[in-house]
C-alpha cells in the first residue's frame, strides 16, 4: 500500500484479502491460538518466529488495523493500545526508566500532563515542561545527560498551539534522543510528522480516527528513522540483551525499523496488558475508512464557525490555528496546509457568566467531555473538567473562566452557526 496516496491507504491499507477470503477485516475474537507442537510454540516465546499465541500481547485484527495506521503515517511498525493514555505511557516507558528524564511541551492534553507530572514522576521519571513557543536557547537548556525523549502534540488539546516539529526534532537529535509526537488532533490526513523529522507518533484513536464516539483506543507508530545503536549508551533496553527473552538485543535482531515496537509489545504489553479489544479495532477500522472524507469537512465547518465567532460583538477572542491572524496560523500553514482540526475555542466579553448562559441555550451542540466526533460537542472547562480550580488557577493552566471549547462535527455549517447565533442572542 505504501505507493498509494493517503485516501487510498485510509480505505484499503492494512488488509488485502486473498482469493475467497472475507472482504471486511475479520474480527479474530479469540484469546488464544493453537499449535501442533510445543516446539512451534516455543519459537514464538523465544521471538524466533512471528505468530500469535495470546491476545494480551498481539491479535491479528489489531495488527491489521495497526498496519493501516502505520501505512498512513509512513512508518515501519505500529501497535494498537487500549487507549491514548496507554499509547503515550508505553511510548515513553519503552525508552525511559527510573532515574531518566523527558522534555515535554507544556501545552499538552491534561490527561497526558497528569500522567507525566504525577504518575510517571512516582515511577522515578522526571519531566521538564517547556513552552512550545520557547526559544532555541530555552529548549536546549531543558536537556539533561539523562534525557531520553522529547514529547509534544502536533495541535495541542485543548490549547490549540501548533508545535514547530522541525525545530523540536532538531533539538532532540542534537541531544541524541527521539522526538515523540501525539498526532491525535491533526491525524495523518492533515499532518505526517515523520516527514518533518519526528521519530515516533502516538494517537488517541478515540478521537477523529474512530470518529463516531464508539470506542476508546490508542496507537503507537515507529518511523524506523531513529538510530538506537548510534546512542546505545542511552538506550540499554533496546541495545543490550533482554534477559526475559533469552538475551535478545532488540535493535540487532529486529533492526532500526522493528526494534521499538517489538520491545514495546514483548515487554510492555506482556507486563501491563493494555491491549485493544479486537471488536474495538474493527470499529476503529470502519472509522479509518472515511477519515480522509471527514477531516476536510471538520476543518471546513470549524473555519466557518471561527469566522462567524470572530465577527460576533459578544465574542472577545477566537483561537483556531486555521484562521488567518491566529498566533499559530503560519506554523499551521507550514505543517498542515490542507487543514488543521475541527476544534475551535473562544471567550465572551461577558466573562464566565456569559459562557454559562450560552452553554444553557445550545440546542444542536451537545455538552460532552469528548472532542473530535462526527457530532458537534462543546465544553465549558471552568464549570466542567476544571471546576475544582478557582479563576487564578484556571489562568495558570492557560484557561480563562469564559473559555468554551467547541468541537465542530460534520453536520451542515449553517446549522451549527444558527445554533451558535441563537445561543449568543440569549447572552
Ligand atoms: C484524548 C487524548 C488523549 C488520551 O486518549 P484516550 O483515548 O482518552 O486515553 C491523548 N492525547 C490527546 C491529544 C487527546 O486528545
Amino acid at each position: 500500500m505504501s505507493d498509494y496516496r493517503i485516501d487510498t491507504k485510509c480505505v484499503q491499507g492494512g488488509y488485502t484479502p486473498g482469493n475467497g477470503e472475507p472482504r471486511q477485516i475479520p474480527i479474530i475474537q479469540s484469546t488464544t491460538f493453537k499449535y501442533a507442537t510445543s516446539e512451534d510454540m516455543g519459537k514464538l516465546f523465544d521471538l524466533e518466529a512471528s505468530g500469535y499465541f495470546y491476545t494480551r500481547l498481539q491479535n491479528p485484527t489489531n495488527d491489521m488495523v495497526a498496519a493501516k495506521i502505520c501505512d498512513m503515517e509512513g512508518g515501519t511498525a505500529a501497535m494498537l493500545t487500549s487507549s491514548g493514555q496507554a499509547a503515550n505511557f508505553y511510548a515513553i516507558f519503552n525508552i525511559a526508566n527510573c532515574g531518566d528524564h523527558v522534555v515535554a511541551s507544556s501545552t499538552i492534553y491534561g490527561g497526558t500532563y497528569n500522567l507525566f507530572h504525577v504518575t510517571m514522576r512516582k515511577m522515578g521519571i522526571d519531566f521538564t515542561f517547556v513552552s512550545p513557543d520557547c526559544t532555541d536557547e530555552e529548549l536546549n537548556a531543558a536537556f539533561q545527560p539523562n534525557t531520553k525523549a522529547v514529547f509534544g502534540e502536533t495541535i495541542a488539546n485543548p490549547a490549540l498551539t501548533v508545535l514547530d516539529i522541525e525545530r523540536f526534532a532538531q533539538a532532540a537529535h542534537a541531544h541524541g534522543v527521539p522526538l515523540i509526537i501525539d498526532n491525535t488532533f491533526a491525524t495523518p490526513v492533515n499532518c505526517r510528522p515523520f516527514q518533518w523529522g519526528c521519530d515516533i507518533v502516538t494517537h488517541s484513536t478515540t478521537k477523529y480516527m474512530d470518529g463516531h464516539g464508539a470506542g476508546v483506543g490508542g496507537c503507537i507508530v515507529d518511523s524506523g528513522n531513529f538510530n538506537w545503536m548510534a546512542h546505545a549508551d542511552k538506550f540499554p533496553g533496546l541495545c543490550t540483551p533482554d534477559d526475559s527473552y533469552h538475551g535478545i538485543t532488540y535493535a540487532e535482531k529486529f533492526g532500526q525499523g522493528g526494534a521499538f515496537i517489538t520491545k514495546c509489545t514483548a515487554q510492555l504489553m506482556r507486563d501491563f496488558g493494555s491491549i485493544q479489544s479486537p471488536q474495538n479495532a474493527f470499529l476503529l477500522n470502519l472509522g479509518l475508512e472515511s477519515l480522509h472524507v471527514r477531516m476536510p469537512r471538520h476543518c471546513e465547518n470549524a473555519l466557518a464557525v471561527a469566522k462567524f465567532l470572530k465577527n460576533h460583538p459578544k465574542v472577545s477572542f477566537v483561537t483556531y490555528p486555521g484562521l488567518e491572524g491566529d498566533k499559530y496560523y503560519d506554523l499551521a500553514q507550514k505543517y498542515m496546509p490542507n487543514g488543521t482540526c475541527g476544534v475551535v475555542s473562544f471567550g465572551f466579553h461577558g466573562g464566565r457568566a456569559a459562557a454559562e448562559t450560552f452553554m444553557k441555550h445550545l440546542k444542536l451542540a451537545a455538552i460532552e467531555t469528548h472532542v473530535a466526533d462526527a457530532r458537534t460537542c462543546t465544553l465549558h472547562p471552568a464549570s466542567a473538567t476544571h471546576r475544582q480550580m478557582n479563576d487564578q488557577e484556571l489562568l495558570a493552566a492557560g484557561i480563562t473562566p469564559d473559555l468554551v471549547r467547541f468541537s465542530c462535527g460534520i453536520e451542515d455549517a449553517q446549522d451549527l452557526i444558527a445554533d451558535l447565533e441563537q445561543a449568543l442572542e440569549r447572552v
